[in-house]
């Protein structure tokens, strides 16, 4: 086992009521707030932190009403938030579902008290009698403490909403914290990790701010590199008018490692396919960190994809291998940024396979795309080529819960490696535990935070590794593959971590190819 980076201290239970003064800003365990100068780029409501870490925000002198006034707007919007306001039992199933919970020991983290942080302000203001029988309703005031609270316990959820799984009354705080944040963001409080990417986005179009220049180069150095190793030289259309698909990824796809290797999965595959498609370097981001942040700026964030699918005249969108990128697909594009009658229902052009399901959107998971081919018998595959790998799957928050993406990336990883093991069951598929980073807490500054949240990730790997020679993670989330290699080299050693697209382009046997010595690392095949 690698060393240890830090030393994770035991945390003391806060004590208080839900709403406790005396809540623990330490280091390593919050995230920081935002910088003016990415707030006012989104043209968002700005108050700067003063005292750090016991933050002291300079709100706007109105600041109550503006929140009241909020939490009202939306309790009339959406239905279900006024259900969550109402319907908890406390019956605390959920407490011990939640990742942050196991992780951290702080009951404030369980799903059922992070929720009341909401509740107990909603009994005071909104249930009948709230003010006046606080005693009986368990009402609390909006003190500046609770905006103290808020800002640490709703930036502590990673929105993975495996509470919602269990809860009998179907709550899914995820909600509650999203509601949360957007109400610190009506005045002014914001976290960094979110505010960056998404400035990022608004400017530029992808959330790691590069220019269309820059992303043209990733994608000419990615052929480059998959030339080297196969010998096949392939296209990589850019911003091509007329093209059928437009194909749309994470843009840490083609900048960061170990996504890049997936990048160059995707890349063979499409050339053997003859996928007729192109990348966009306006829409080159399929990420949407405005998620994070409100659903007014999730909107905003993601009005380009159906922009630029029109620019350019494509028929349906082919998507990437992204965790919250496909809760917005899937769940929002289409009411926030529709419609899209423009496009037309996903069809493969090899197999025939209309996928119907995928129609409204006019967007399909890659993942979906590929079990088709392989189901049709489509690829020539050769999986000793991933001979040293022995492989486990964690199935991203998002796809798994959101989307019921359970199946197709099994079947990929169960043609692509010769040995596919199986974590715990209570750990994967709709109860798959979270990296610990999601949510926008893929922040350095709260490192410590997010080696706990990921503990029962890493230990469900820990046990495979150790009962069935376990050494790669796969999984389909550009989050994942950030946080779980830090992750597992913290807790467990000697697990690596891959995109699914990565192992079955290993895999692939390309038209053409020289006799392959490495896989898409560059690593020697035996
Ligand atoms: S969404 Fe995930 S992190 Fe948030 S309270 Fe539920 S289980 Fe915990
Ligand atoms: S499981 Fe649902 S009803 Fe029970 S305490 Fe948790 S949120 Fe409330």
């Amino acid at each position: 086992m690698s060393e240890p980076l830090i030393q994770i201290e035991p945390l003391s239970s806060p004590r208080g009521g839900c709403q406790g003064k005396n809540i623990n800003y330490h280091e390593g365990t919050f995230c920081h707030p935002a910088s003016a100068a990415d707030v006012q780029q989104l043209g968002l409501p700005y108050s700067p932190a003063t005292g750090s870490p016991e933050f002291d925000w300079e709100l706007p002198p109105d600041w109550e009403e503006i929140i009241l006034r909020g939490m009202k707007e939306r309790l009339e919007k959406y239905r279900s938030f006024r259900l969550f306001m109402d319907s908890c039992v406390r019956c605390g199933v959920c407490m011990d579902k939640c990742p942050i919970y196991i992780g951290s020991s702080n009951p404030k983290n369980t799903p059922v008290l992070r929720g009341e942080l909401m509740r107990a302000v909603y009994r005071y203001y909104f249930a009948p009698g709230g003010r006046h029988f606080p005693g009986i309703t368990r009402g609390k005031p909006l003190r500046k403490e609770t905006l103290r609270q808020w800002f640490y316990y709703f930036y502590q959820c990673t929105e993975c909403r495996r509470c919602a799984v269990y809860c009998p009354v179907g709550i899914d705080t995820a909600e509650i914290t999203m509601i949360g944040r957007e109400l610190l963001g009506l005045v002014g409080i914001h976290a960094g990790s979110v505010m960056k990417p998404a400035a990022n986005s608004w400017r530029t179009g992808n959330s790691l701010g590069k220019n269309p220049d820059e992303i043209r180069q990733a994608l000419d150095s990615a052929a480059d590199e998959l030339e080297q190793i196969t010998g096949v030289r392939v296209e990589v259309p850019v911003d091509r008018k007329g093209a059928e698909i437009l194909f749309l990824t994470p843009s840490a796809d083609l900048f960061c490692k170990p996504h890049r290797y997936t990048l160059l999965g995707y890349l063979a595959l499409f050339h053997q396919i003859g996928l007729d498609y192109t990348f966009s370097t306006i829409a080159a981001e399929g990420s949407n960190p405005g998620l994070y942040s409100s659903h007014e700026l999730a909107q905003r964030l993601g009005a380009p994809i159906y922009e630029e699918a029109r620019r350019l005249g494509v028929q349906w969108i082919l998507g990437g291998e992204g965790g919250h990128m496909w809760r917005t697909i899937h769940q929002y594009l289409l009411t926030m940024n529709g419609p899209a009658g423009f496009l037309r229902t996903p069809e493969s052009a090899l197999t025939g396979t209309r996928f119907e399901h995928a129609s409204a959107a006019g967007a399909l998971h890659i993942c979906e795309f590929s079990a088709d081919l392989l189901h049709h018998g489509k690829l020539p595959l050769d999986a000793s080529r991933n001979h040293r790998w022995t492989v486990t799957y964690h199935d991203s928050c998002h796809p798994a819960r959101s989307m019921g993406m359970l199946e197709e990336p099994r079947t990929i990883l169960r043609h692509a490696a010769e040995r596919f093991v199986e974590m715990p069951v209570n750990t994967i598929r709709e109860n798959t535990l979270c990296c610990g980073a999601g949510g926008g807490l893929d922040a350095e500054e709260n490192f410590e935070y997010r080696m706990r949240c990921g503990y029962p990730r890493a230990m469900a790997v820990k046990t495979v590794k150790e009962e069935s020679g376990v050494n790669l993670l796969a999984c389909i989330c550009a989050t994942d593959k950030v946080s779980l290699p830090v992750l597992l080299d913290y807790w467990v050693g000697d697990v690596a971590v891959a995109g699914v697209h990565e192992l079955l382009g290993n895999a692939l046997v390309l038209r053409g190819e020289k006799l392959r010595t490495t896989d898409l690392r560059g690593q020697p095949l035996r």
